[in-house]
């Protein structure tokens, strides 16, 4: 999972928030106002924002809907954090673009169980779970790939890419998409580094799995079930 971004300029509020969530496996970073928040999502992608609203200079709801215009961070979930509880700032907060609202006081137990619902919803992939296509198995939780119930060692990125393709297997996978979707932030990484870590998932699979990853000649990658039969096996159908 990435990192989780907490804007708030409440030194107190985002230590308690982050503590929280280290505790509960997850990894915060802190920006206190606008200027480090944006610099810190020009370096790295989150997997979520906890965004303040009030803010020094730029508000929180300045930058939700500049983030959320942005095509590089439009899809990271945005939770509102704020002591403007009224629903009509509620409703201002989610048509900037926040996917919820929690209003200070808070209680952390539920600003984790929402945290987790946005993830669930926003993004499918980042969320640890099982998954078989044809005889390939793998458990995100426990880190394991099998075929044919065979364990398979995988480097960290091999082991991203294929969740992500076995979570949405047989669609064809760009490579901007592939570096969008498993890299998270794409900003200094070349499309070729995809081409490379496919080569080494390919063979980390071996000669049986290795053929499911097939290469869609102009388009991007696809995980099959149903690798291609060998041209004579074809012709001969
Ligand atoms: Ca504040």
């Amino acid at each position: 999972m990435r990192q989780q971004l907490i804007v708030e300029d409440e030194p107190a509020i985002a230590e308690l928030i982050a503590v929280n969530l280290r505790h509960n496996g997850f990894r915060p970073t802190w920006a206190m106002d606008s200027t480090s928040a944006q610099r810190e999502l020009d370096d790295v992608l989150p997997a979520v924002i906890l965004l303040d609203w009030m803010l020094p200079g730029e508000s929180g709801l300045t930058l939700a809907k500049r983030w959320r215009a942005h095509p590089r961070t439009k899809a990271v979930p945005i939770i509102m954090l704020t002591a403007r509880g009224d629903e009509s700032d509620r409703v201002t907060g989610l048509d900037a673009g926040a996917d919820d609202y929690i209003a200070k006081p808070f209680s952390t137990k539920e600003l984790l169980a929402r945290m987790r619902a946005v993830l669930r919803r926003r993004a499918p992939e980042q969320v640890a779970s099982a998954v078989s296509v044809g005889a390939l198995s793998l458990d995100a939780s426990t880190y394991r790939v099998t075929f044919a119930g065979q364990p398979l060692k995988l480097g960290p990125t091999e082991f991203k890419l294929l969740t992500y393709l076995m979570s949405h297997a047989e669609r064809v996978h760009s490579r901007g998409q592939l570096l969008d979707k498993v890299w998270g932030d794409h900003v200094f990484i070349e499309e070729r580094t995809v081409d490379v870590h496919v080569k080494r998932l390919r063979e980390a699979l071996g000669p049986q799995a290795g053929p499911m990853i097939e290469t869609v000649r102009g388009a991007g990658y696809r995980l099959t079930a149903q690798s291609t039969p060998p041209a004579a096996a074809r012709a001969s159908v």
